[in-house]
């Protein structure tokens, strides 16, 4: 045989072995329908406030429901913890260096990605609520999105032709344009709805009914809100991420003085106070110091986590829906976020470095009569892996070129022999917001070493034995040898995956709100 056939038939019996892998799952929907597929992403939503993940900070009635109907994943990551670039790789199955967006970029929409994939198998596809990559989104047969970050209340939408204001809150209208979609689509295709929303992102601005049902509770502070950082990097150092730091008047919620106007109003809700009065059963008191900074603390998150309930009772709303509507057995419905966040851990409220609390992300699924209602998956799955998932889903055969791996087998409850035991991360975003120092690194399923390049710094931590990484082993010779080990694991995955530091120098784009540019709107 020669050498041109016998690659070929490789490519054919490759080929051949994606299309028998995929099958079992296309057939295993009902009736052998192809199932509908709901995908619901929040923005900043770690699973840490998540009742099914075992929060000590809220409880999430409904998002437990997808868990305990399906499959919770508690080693689910991403492979750039911030907005845009995480939302660029689930829609490609890449990471940020092969899809162009490792910072705020404007997202290449000619490039292939899931939507367009689907859309080519037959299926209904759309997008509603925040897409955040600048560019007007491809492949969806309807889409209506909210400009860059977009407003809590009385928000913007816009289509290819048109604007319009919505009155009320952004979680309720995203909800009622995701349930207006179900209702006006084609009933015989399957159909692909990726349902964005906004909360519960910075400022965490609430409604009132769930405003009021935080303001007088007292949020457990966690272990590491104090982290002194003492072995640790300049990197974590120099952060501006800070509770008790960096929370501006505006995060606080403090209420400007009456006479101030435009740029004057927006200096003042810009500082970050050092002291704050405050009344208690109708006395003035002025907090500062440690006082000033418990206070700080129980504002963000009472804030954070009603913006999160209204989350929660809107996805209540559309699983009852689906129930009503015949639709519940035939549908994949998951929920996730675009990446973690900090709660306060490592005195944290963003995201953007690689330690546990933003580099994991909720995911949670459920697929009737494939997934066992109920279980737990520990296995290491990426973003990365989402685009590749919903092609096997639906029948479609994952092109070659995307980096993730079909989640498939893990959500019937069977991990794979050659399944992945560590994963690659890297963020560029550097200067920028947060003054959040650029790294990349790798974690195993023990480990995890992080290189600082611009600073030429690294950090190595022991997640089995110090899982809230406030040890710092870098350097140590008695960690000599899996310095090592870590480092060709490192520059391993880094060649695998082609990052050749083609985007080492990238910097984000001025912007105001630290989003892509966008079009003028219609
Ligand atoms: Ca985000």
């Amino acid at each position: 045989m020669k050498a041109t056939t016998m690659i070929l038939s490789a490519t054919v019996l490759g080929l051949l072995s994606v299309v028998t892998a995929v099958m079992p799952a296309a057939q295993a929907a009902e009736g052998g329908r192809r199932p509908n597929i709901l995908y619901i992403m929040t923005d900043d939503h770690a699973s840490h406030a998540m009742s099914c993940y075992g929060s000590v900070v809220n409880k999430t009635p409904n998002l437990d429901r997808i868990a305990d109907a399906g499959v919770r994943f508690d080693n689910c990551f991403v492979t750039n913890s911030i907005c845009a670039p995480s939302r660029a790789t689930i829609i490609t199955g890449k990471y940020s260096h092969i899809n162009g967006v490792p910072v705020f970029n404007r997202f290449d929409g000619s490039q292939p990605t899931l939507a367009k994939y689907l859309q080519s198998a037959g299926y209904h596809t759309g997008l509603i609520g925040k897409w955040h990559l600048g560019s007007d989104p491809t492949g969806f047969d309807h889409w209506e999105i909210l400009p860059g970050q977009g407003r809590y209340f009385d928000p913007e939408f816009y289509t290819a032709a048109k604007t319009r204001t919505i009155k009320g809150y952004a979680t309720d209208i995203i909800t009622d344009l995701t349930i207006e979609f179900l209702k006006n689509r084609p009933k015989d295709k399957p159909f692909f709805l990726m349902s964005h929303h906004k909360a519960p992102h910075r400022a965490w601005d609430p409604d009132e009914k769930h405003r009021a049902m935080f303001a007088d509770r007292k949020i457990p502070e966690p272990p590491t809100l104090r982290d002194d950082y003492a072995t640790r990097t300049d990197a974590i150092k120099e952060n501006e991420q800070r509770v008790f730091d960096d929370m501006t008047r505006r995060d606080l919620k403090l209420t400007p003085p009456a006479d101030l106007k435009g740029s004057d109003l927006n200096k003042w809700l810009g500082v970050k106070p050092t002291e704050v009065e405050i009344e208690v059963d109708g006395q003035k008191k002025l907090l500062k110091g440690e006082e000033l900074n418990a206070w700080k603390y129980q504002r963000y998150m009472q804030d954070y986590l009603a913006c999160i309930q209204s989350v929660d009772d809107n996805v209540g709303r559309l699983l009852d829906w689906l129930d009503q509507n015949g639709l519940a057995q035939n549908t994949i419905v998951i929920y996730t976020s675009d990446q973690g966040f900090y709660l306060g851990d490592h005195g944290m409220y963003d995201k953007r470095f690689m330690y546990e609390e933003s580099l994991r992300t909720p995911f949670v699924v459920r697929w009737p009569g494939v997934i066992k209602p109920g279980s737990v998956q520990k296995a290491m799955a990426l973003n990365a892996d989402f685009a590749p998932t919903l092609l096997e889903v639906a029948g479609v055969r994952v092109p070659d070129d995307m980096q993730g791996r079909s989640l498939v087998p893990l959500l019937r409850g069977e991990r794979p022999a050659d399944w992945r035991t560590s994963i690659y991360y890297r963020y560029y975003h550097d200067p920028g917001h947060h003054n959040t120092r650029a790294h990349y690194g790798v974690r195993t399923e023990t480990h995890k070493l992080i290189y600082f390049w611009k600073k030429n710094q690294w950090e190595l931590f022991d997640l089995t034995k110090d899982p809230q990484e406030l040890k710092n082993l870098y350097g140590d010779p008695a960690v000599g040898d899996l310095t090592e080990k870590l480092k060709a694991e490192l520059y391993r995955l880094k060649k695998e995956l082609k990052d050749d530091d083609q985007f080492a120098d990238e910097q984000p784009p001025p912007g105001v709100d630290g989003s892509p540019p966008v079009r003028k709107r219609p």
